[in-house]
């Protein structure tokens, strides 16, 4: 029987659109114990696999609603806008926006960070982490009953997490500039936007690429509220699966640019402002309050509006040589 539940619901209302510009599909389903969910994704805009992408992905992992909420609210908004906005077509013949808004259903509607093996997604592809391990934290393969368990060393892997992976294959490795954003929400204060590598302190390949990415934020949106920096200035990551697709869109594009940014939405202000939402179950992860709620979702709309803009205008940010 298919689940249904708040954000699943949002994603099977925006499947109702009809419009030349954009066509969807369910990926794969999750079967659990006679349960079914699917898997849905987007696709906007121009059906040249090479033209300029921007990737939105949300709900890897299941308690963190919050980010599955923002992606829904920008595609609902830019279904809208494509009813009237003749210039945003224009720009959607060129580039393309695709989405998987809820990566892991069956852990969203347990409430549970892992999916339904109690495998961690983001620890689950198969890198290793080269330094400055955190214990438990940086993923363990000790117990699946801690959080951040890997899931067995050499084993495929998470249906989930293949689906995604095969999905950024076919839908970005063929781009010559492409940019990802995967919405996660956590502990801090701030939210920080990150960059690779998560294995590693050393740099990834488009560094500069992000620094100009990052220069052009500060000057287009001087009072943004994001700390950026590479994933692994706090600790050290095993198996995160930007990594993992960046070394191989990087080995199949060595041209290219690609950027893949993970956004997390740092929860303890949420819950430093009303500390009584400690005691609900998603409240560590999720605005509660409504005035807090919009202002998480205008907030990141802005970021995703300027990323768009970004991908498709990309020589402000990449040197025309390395094309
Ligand atoms: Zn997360």
């Amino acid at each position: 029987m298919v689940k249904d539940f708040d954000e699943l619901h949002a994603i099977g209302e925006l499947t109702k659109i009809e419009d030349p510009l954009v066509r969807y599909q369910e990926i794969t389903r999750i079967n659990h114990n006679g349960d079914s969910f699917p898997i849905h994704s987007f696709e906007i805009g121009s059906d040249d696999p090479s033209a300029p992408v921007l990737a939105l992905f949300g709900g890897v992992h299941g308690l963190e609603k919050v980010g599955t909420q923002v992606v829904v609210t920008y595609l609902t908004s830019l279904f809208k806008q494509l009813s009237w906005d003749e210039e945003l077509r224009r720009s959607l013949e060129k580039y393309r926006i695709i989405s998987i808004p809820l990566i892991n259903p069956w852990g969203m509607y347990h409430h549970r960070r892992s999916n339904a093996n109690d495998v961690d997604l983001m620890r689950n592809a198969p890198v290793k982490a080269l330094e400055k391990k955190k214990f438990l934290l940086s993923g363990q393969r000790l117990t699946p009953r801690l959080p951040w368990y890997q899931g067995q060393e050499n084993a495929a892997m998470e249906e989930e997490l293949q689906a995604l992976v095969n999905y950024c294959r076919k839908n970005i490795f063929q781009a010559k500039r492409a940019i990802s954003v995967d919405f996660h929400s956590g502990f801090g204060l701030k939210d920080r936007l990150w960059y690779p590598y998560s294995k590693t302190l050393a740099p990834f390949k488009n560094i500069t690429e992000m620094e100009n990415l990052e220069q052009l934020l500060n000057e287009t949106h001087p009072h943004h509220i994001y700390q950026i920096e590479p994933t692994s200035e706090s600790y050290t990551i095993e198996g995160d699966v930007w990594d993992y697709l960046y070394d191989e869109y990087i080995q199949e594009n060595p041209d290219g640019v690609y950027i893949p940014l993970t956004l997390e939405m740092g929860s303890w202000i949420w819950v430093k402002k009303n500390p009584l939402q400690i005691f609900r179950r998603e409240g560590l992860f999720n605005p509660i309050k409504s005035h807090r709620y919009d202002r998480t979702m205008r907030r990141h709309i802005m970021l995703i509006k300027f990323l768009f803009r970004a991908v498709g205008s990309s020589k402000a940010w990449v040197k025309e040589n390395s094309l």
